[in-house]
């Protein structure tokens, strides 16, 4: 058990903090940027770079090779939608993809924004952990955090207008 500090100042003890998220005991900070059937994608402000989102199943699996047939067609599809709605309204070029299954969540994808800045880190797998540590450390306010932000609306505002429902 783990325990969380929900923003009205209450703590819960909770199992998994991807299950306390997506099934809304939670609210992320920014709120909900996609949900369909099977998924729920937010960004995870801790690490606050434009465009970053966490894409995680609705059901407590930890492995691919869990999920069923319907919810490989909704992943590979709210994947898809997701990245090009980076595209279009963030202009975003590139992005990192990263999942691991021994995680202490559930089965969630992060996709990663990659930014001219993180070159300084690296050119590949090597620079995530840095980058995210460095996002962490020394974007956590002022402007960034506002564009951060006002990313998230972009493309909550994207998703809903190009569908962000069960198709
Ligand atoms: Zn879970």
């Amino acid at each position: 058990m783990r325990q969380i500090t929900l923003s009205n100042g209450q703590t819960v003890e909770v199992e998994c903090l991807s299950c306390a998220l997506t099934s809304g005991l939670i609210e992320p900070d920014g709120g909900v940027v996609l949900e369909t059937e099977h998924f729920h994608a937010h960004q995870d402000v801790a690490y606050p770079i434009k465009g970053l989102i966490i894409l995680a199943s609705k059901r407590h699996i930890k492995c691919f090779d869990e999920l069923t047939e319907e919810e490989k067609l909704d992943y590979i599809k709210v994947l898809s939608k997701i990245r090009k709605a980076q595209r279009d309204v963030l202009g975003i070029e590139y992005v990192y993809y990263f999942y691991n299954e021994d995680t202490t969540h559930h089965f969630h994808t992060w996709m990663v924004p990659r930014y001219d800045w993180m070159y300084e880190f690296g050119r590949s797998v090597e620079s995530i952990r840095p980058v995210l540590l460095h996002a962490r450390n020394n974007m956590n306010g002022g402007q960034n955090l506002l564009e951060v932000m006002s990313g998230i609306e972009a493309l909550k505002n994207e998703l809903k207008i190009i569908g962000g429902d069960k198709n």
